[in-house]
């Protein structure tokens, strides 16, 4: 079978922002992290400031490397993460994949907190086949009645004397908690909820 190319695949031609493009503003809640020149749609609405990142079909495709602004459509729309359509939903809700990561919660499936988006019958079906990581890891296959939009994950920025310096790994930023002024966001994550495990459709 020919290897498909993930609609949220990011592409080699498609670069993020650059930290030249950053600035610190001023606000009445304090300062925070901004565009030196704001466009419309750099904010959600929670005020979290997110990459921005060209859309190019050059280039090679980045198999482990999700497009910012494709996973946060597909994440926020429930949209399939390979094929941009909608996903697979019945009575027991939309089909997701998950895994047991080192921070999952307890009651894993449920309420685990996951920036992958869902899928359609057909692709969930592929990616088991296809996904090198899926066939390593404890993952199960799930319908979920209430994927809550649950916050941002990205970099967090704070400019010293000396420029610069970054987060060392990406920080989840809750939505229920209070926003982070450093925050450059690159993905949108859910919490899933009423979660059965089933088969594959
Ligand atoms: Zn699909």
């Amino acid at each position: 079978m020919p290897l498909l190319t993930p609609y949220i695949a990011s592409r080699s031609s498609e670069q993020p922002v650059r930290e030249a493009e950053l600035t610190i503003e001023f606000t009445p809640k304090g300062p925070r992290l901004a565009y030196r020149h704001p466009r419309p749609g750099d904010r959600d609405h929670h005020g979290n400031l997110w990459v921005r990142m060209d859309e190019s079909t050059g280039g090679r495709v980045m198999y482990d490397c999700m497009h910012v602004h494709r996973q946060r459509a597909c994440m926020g729309n429930l949209l399939c993460q390979v094929c941009g359509e909608p996903s697979d939903r019945n009575e027991q809700g939309w089909l997701f994949l998950d895994w047991r990561r080192p921070d999952s919660p307890p009651a894993w499936p449920e309420k685990s907190i996951t920036s992958m988006p869902p899928l359609c019958a057909e692709h969930a079906r592929v990616s088991v086949l296809q996904c090198p990581f899926l066939r390593r890891a404890d993952h199960a296959v799930l319908r979920v009645r209430k994927p809550q939009l649950y916050g941002v994950s990205g970099t967090v920025y704070r400019l010293t004397a000396t420029g610069w310096h970054t987060s060392e790994n990406d920080v989840l930023s809750p939505y229920a908690a209070p926003r982070l002024p450093g925050m450059l966001a690159s993905r949108l994550h859910r919490q899933l909820r009423g979660v059965t495990v089933v088969e594959l459709p």
